[in-house]
């Protein structure tokens, strides 16, 4: 994974939740001649790479399809939203955590009907009540949910909820944003109708280009739905890349280059390798934690293994911008959480990071709590 080309940049190991840590082979990657992405050299590049795409989660290319973006990774939710609801129909978002709400706040920018289940947020979604809410909803056409709940690192049963919302007669959409090209997804046998990720998280690649991978057949019928967005609009960029091989409006260029060479590095380690690595990763993550005594939010057997939430510990000491700025000055880059509740940081094994990194890394951090006299292991005040 790391190579041995000559450049000379710091390596930093990124904990947050995307962009990722990447190999200096993809940053290199990004180092071409300039190019006009209207030539045939780049189309022809755009088509393996939306094949690839479809690959890494098993997907058949005649029954599937990727449609690429210039964007961040929120863009796909956006466009998957205003894109794939049919006229008189309504949305179902189930709801246990910020990126669902963004989907929530999606819906309501664009003045969708829709229905914000909501759970917990350190809790699974009750299933009951999903199948409740498609049964007494039949105008509900396009169910949508989050993988993996990137602000807390709760796994959503995604197969089960995809097997409902098809029970029901409605599409699919899931944000695979923090799980795609880390935890397996087989996009038929999990259920999925699209699925969705940007280049600088699971792959470990550079920031601007999201995709959106799923049923080809459903993105043609979606062409007489109801048109929401222009530059976001799912059916008029597939067709484009379909007529054209190309994006419909100016690509990122050298973050399509910078995701080849990830894409070739993700087959050279290959889907299970890499899978056990970031899980090498979040177990060193959560034995350092552990030692430390940090509590967190999720229970052991709901985590999705990619990121932990760890609560703040109650030591007037404690200081999260001191400990960030501690690590953050040695090259250790942590996160803080998203639950309006709890306050919370996240450490994250996404990117192209190892078991050694976490072991530098809990150096580093415990030296951060002692300095600022941080009781070791933390204090809570509560049993
Ligand atoms: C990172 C992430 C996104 C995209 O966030 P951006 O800030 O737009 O990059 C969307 N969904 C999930 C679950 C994520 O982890």
């Amino acid at each position: 994974m790391q190579n041995a080309s000559n450049i000379n940049v710091k390596r930093n190991v990124l904990l947050n939740p995307g962009p990722s840590t990447t190999t200096d082979s993809v940053k290199m990657a990004q180092v071409v001649p300039d190019i006009c992405p209207r030539e045939k050299e780049f189309a022809g590049l755009m088509k393996g790479l939306r094949e690839d795409l479809v690959r890494i989660v098993h997907g058949d290319t005649d029954t599937y399809t990727s449609v690429l973006f210039c964007g961040s990774g929120t863009l796909n939710i956006d466009v998957c939203i205003n894109s794939l609801l049919p006229a008189d129909s309504k949305v179902l978002v189930i709801n246990n955590g910020a990126y669902s709400t963004r989907a929530v706040e999606i819906c309501e920018y664009y003045g969708l009907p829709h229905i914000d289940l909501k759970f917990p947020v350190d809790q699974r979604p009750d299933l009951a009540k999903v199948e409740e809410t498609l049964k007494n909803n039949p105008d509900i056409k396009l169910v949508h949910t989050t993988h993996n709940e990137t602000g807390t690192g709760i796994l959503n049963p995604i197969r089960e909820i995809g097997a409902l919302a098809h029970k029901y007669g409605a599409v699919f959409t899931v944000d695979t944003t923090s799980t795609y090209a880390m935890r397996p997804i087989n996009i038929a046998e999990d259920n999925i109708d699209f699925c969705m990720a940007s280049a600088q998280k699971g792959l470990m690649a550079m920031t601007g280009l999201s995709f959106v991978v799923g049923n080809r057949e459903i993105i043609e019928r979606s062409k007489d739905f109801p048109r929401r967005s222009y530059y976001c609009n799912l059916y008029l960029q597939y067709e484009y890349f379909e007529k054209t091989g190309e994006m419909h409006f100016t690509p990122p260029v050298q973050t399509v280059y910078a995701t080849i060479e990830a894409i070739k590095e993700y087959w050279a380690e290959g889907e299970e390798a890499k899978w056990a690595r970031h899980t090498r990763v979040f177990n060193a993550i959560n034995d350092g934690l552990d030692r430390l005594g940090f509590r967190q939010v999720i229970k052991p057997e709901e985590r999705a293994g990619l990121v932990s939430s760890a609560i703040y510990p109650d030591d007037p000491n404690w200081s999260f911008e001191k400990v960030h700025d501690y690590c953050y000055e040695r090259g250790f880059t942590i996160y803080p959480g998203k639950i309006s509740t709890t306050n919370t940081f996240r450490l994250c094994a996404l990117g192209a990071i190892d078991e050694s990194d976490i072991r530098d890394f809990f150096e580093v951090f415990e030296e951060a709590l002692k300095v600022n006299n941080v009781t070791v292991p933390v204090i809570y005040k509560e049993g």
